[in-house]
């Protein structure tokens, strides 16, 4: 972009070209009555006999009177004016007054990237509470620039990465340390927005390697049916999918629904026929307060 101000020292010869009272740059070290030096308001344009008060956006042409309109506006009651305004207010991280050739300030440009950021959680419906992770996620993708210059990624590579890459990985390497260990499950029911009924299964084992009890997430299988028998063969086949027994399950913690907890053919009865030893750690705790909870009030209701 051609710059809007001709640079302090250059020759501005070719510029002015031929008129009468051309440009000086010892102009700018002279004062007006206001004791200002021209240099604090006054920048000449890359326009032939044309500078500029940069406080009042003022274009002021000076091929006819030379220095002395300089003078002249800095006398101007307007220009004053504008001078006692701006010495009475502080500038926002975002205000400049010269556009074309300041440099921009640090506060600027964290102020530009804060933008972009709010820009983007906007524009792709996230979550405000992604606006850290964001800037963690960019400055940590900013630290090898020439593999980032080379990324690109549609949604159906990002989709196929996470499925049959990262998932796949994830999902072998959690099954390898599941394997001789013994583990606790946590198991629920979910419909998708699809309306299909998903069963989850959480572990929580410890892990050699963080040397901590961890929780992750097992397994996700749809059921559509969802008794006692098949979420019984879901969770065995989610089991033997991964090369584990029922024996290495300390606990098995799930709702208190018949389907779930059912004294004769439950899920819960069926796999204590696997392990004898099967922890009774009763059901979901929440739901327990819950109906507790309705029972207190029930009197007191209408
Ligand atoms: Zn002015």
């Amino acid at each position: 972009m051609e710059s809007l101000f001709a640079e302090e020292g250059t020759d501005t010869g070719q510029i002015d070209g031929k008129i009468k009272n051309k440009w000086r740059w010892a102009w700018l070290d002279e004062a007006g009555d206001d004791g200002k030096l021209f240099r604090t308001w006054c920048k000449k344009m890359t326009l032939s006999g044309v500078c500029m008060c940069v406080i009042c956006h003022k274009k002021i042409p000076y091929g006819g009177n030379g220095k002395k309109v300089l003078a002249r506006h800095s006398a101007d009651a307007k220009h004053k004016a504008a001078v006692r305004a701006l010495k009475h207010t502080s500038s926002l991280p975002g205000a400049v007054t010269v556009t074309a050739e300041a440099p921009i300030s640090m506060a600027d440009r964290v102020c530009n990237q804060k933008v972009r950021i709010c820009a983007f959680i906007a524009e792709h419906d996230l979550l405000f509470t992604l606006a850290q992770p964001l800037v963690k996620l960019v400055t940590a993708m900013a630290e090898d620039r020439s593999a980032l210059s080379r990324l690109s990624m549609s949604n159906t590579h990002a989709s196929y990465l996470s499925t049959h890459g990262i998932g796949a990985q994830f999902k072998s390497e959690l099954s390898s340390k599941l394997q001789g260990h013994m583990f606790s499950l946590t198991v629920d029911e979910s419909t998708t927005t699809n309306m299909d009924r998903v069963v989850n299964v959480l572990v929580r084992y410890f892990d050699d390697d963080r040397q901590k009890v961890l929780t992750q997430h097992f397994a996700s299988s749809k059921v559509n049916i969802a008794d006692a028998n098949t979420l019984t063969h879901t969770l065995t086949d989610i089991m033997q999918s991964n090369g584990l027994d029922w024996d290495q399950t300390v606990s098995l913690l799930m709702d208190n629904c018949n389907v779930m907890r059912g004294k004769k053919s439950g899920v819960e009865t069926q796999i204590r026929l696997q392990n004898p030893s099967l922890l009774d750690i009763s059901g979901a705790t929440v739901h327990m307060v819950s109906n507790v909870a309705k029972a207190l009030c029930s009197p007191f209701q209408g």
